[in-house]
């Protein structure tokens, strides 16, 4: 009997996981094959650290995929993913080594869809003029110089625009969030602020921080969003909230869908995140195009598919570490379908937590560990030298184990960043 082939789109930290955790729970009754465009894993949560700390996140973020992959007999091939034809159970996708390859078809049993999300920084009228980002190593090394090269010391702007998240499947403890991802902007402020103080060109007072929605990551809590304010404000901050969104970036600053302006020689953004086109208008897909899933992370209408990561639409906010949690989910539900693991290890109830580490320079980071977004009780922010080791040692055990976090790991980095005030 052939075994099942299970397929996973997309490489990065929820591909990598899902594959990984698959195998470990489904063991040999499975084939897996991981498809993405790139052979490599983007390290993308420390790349604004990288660049503070003038390293180049092109030389020190990309750990190689394909070799974590085939220690756990994963297969790898390198293609564009195209798009899907879900009755024929078939991923159109093409080689993307050299250009000029045919288009393929790839079947499966089991569909894992970790293919993130688009950054549609395209989208911010004069972002490519007059925006910088951290996303990736191009743009934060194009930042970094510029901060370098030719910063004149004037008023800097960092944050969001406004995320459309879908509603169609949302469950309803879900909220709608205005914002994608608003770790970094608050990462990027503060560890930006103690740089430009380094180098003599600044420091705090030259930046605000600006937000579509009522509160700056929102997500984390009331509670550990007006600690982080507080602070924030005594350090010399400027604070803009309810924006409403981006409605274009200019040679002197940001215009704002509520009619304001903020003054700004750099202005640093976050964009929306954006499903990719082609799953947009699919049955499993919401209205923007993120993938519907229940708790278990499986389709509703096609128990066959799972997503995973930025592409599924309850990720919100768009965050690894939900990501993270989400892959352990997947790779139990697939050993359950083949008969290796009994339902009761696999259909415990599970609710997201946020867990989020951000750099403030000079060798500390902030801690936030909460679950109120999702209904629950928990906030937690710590700031100090521990959660930087954490930040730094995560990434090394991360690279040095090829993306595998010993289960050990994660329990242990919160009840210390918890416990202990270091
Ligand atoms: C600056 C910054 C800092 C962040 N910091 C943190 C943090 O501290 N903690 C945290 O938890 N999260 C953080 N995040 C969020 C985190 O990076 C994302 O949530 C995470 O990368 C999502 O993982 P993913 O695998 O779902 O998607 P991605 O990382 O986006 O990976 C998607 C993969 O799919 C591949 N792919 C996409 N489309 C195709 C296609 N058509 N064909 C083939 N391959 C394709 C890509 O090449 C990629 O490898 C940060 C994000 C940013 C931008």
């Amino acid at each position: 009997m052939a075994r099942p082939q299970v397929l996973v789109l997309g490489g990065n930290f929820a591909g990598l996981g899902a594959a990984q955790k698959i195998r470990e729970y489904a063991g040999d009754a499975v084939d897996i094959t991981v498809i993405d465009r790139k052979a490599y894993l983007d390290y993308i949560p420390n790349i604004p650290l990288e660049i503070f700390e003038g390293r180049d996140p092109a030389v020190t973020m990309h750990m190689d995929l394909v070799d974590a992959l085939a220690r756990d007999d994963i297969k790898f091939r390198q293609a564009e993913v195209l798009g899907l034809d879900i009755d024929a159970r078939q991923v159109r996708v093409r080689p993307n080594e050299p250009p000029g390859a045919p288009e393929y078809r790839v079947g499966y049993d089991y569909l894992v869809i970790a293919l993130g999300a688009k950054l549609a920084y395209d989208e911010i009228e004069g972002f490519a003029e007059h925006g910088h980002t951290v996303s990736d190593a191009f743009h934060a090394n194009r930042l970094i110089e510029y901060l370098k090269n030719d910063y004149k010391g004037g008023p800097i702007a960092v944050g969001s625009d406004r995320f459309e998240q879908g509603r169609k499947g949302k469950p309803d403890w879900l909220p709608i969030a205005l914002a994608a991802c608003e770790g970094p902007p608050v990462e990027v402020s503060l560890s930006l602020a103690h740089w430009l103080e380094e180098h003599g060109k600044g420091g705090a007072k030259n930046i605000t921080i600006f937000t579509p929605a009522e509160l700056i990551a929102e997500d984390a809590g009331e509670e550990v969003v007006r600690q982080l304010l507080d602070a924030a404000s005594k350090m010399g901050f400027g604070y803009m909230n309810n924006t409403q969104g981006i409605k274009r970036l200019t040679a002197e600053g940001v215009e704002f869908l509520d009619g304001r302006k903020l003054e700004a020689e750099i202005s640093i953004v976050f964009p929306n995140w954006k499903p990719h086109d082609f799953l947009k208008g699919l049955p499993i897909s919401d209205e923007v195009g993120f993938i519907i899933t229940d708790m278990r992370m499986r389709n509703p209408d096609h128990p066959e598919i799972f997503a995973c990561g930025d592409a599924a639409a309850i990720t919100v906010p768009k965050l690894g570490a939900i990501g993270h949690q989400e892959t352990e989910i997947v790779g139990k539900q697939i050993a359950k379908d083949v008969g290796r693991l009994p339902a009761e290890r696999t259909d415990e109830p599970w609710m997201p937590e946020v867990i989020c580490i951000g750099d403030m320079g000079g060798g500390r980071a902030f801690y936030i560990h909460s679950n109120s977004w999702f209904g629950g009780d928990t906030q937690v922010l710590k700031m100090g030298r521990l959660p930087y080791a954490q930040k730094v040692l995560y990434k090394e055990m991360f690279f040095r184990n090829h993306g595998k976090i010993p289960n050990w790991g994660l329990p242990v980095a919160k009840w210390t960043a918890e416990h202990l005030e270091i």
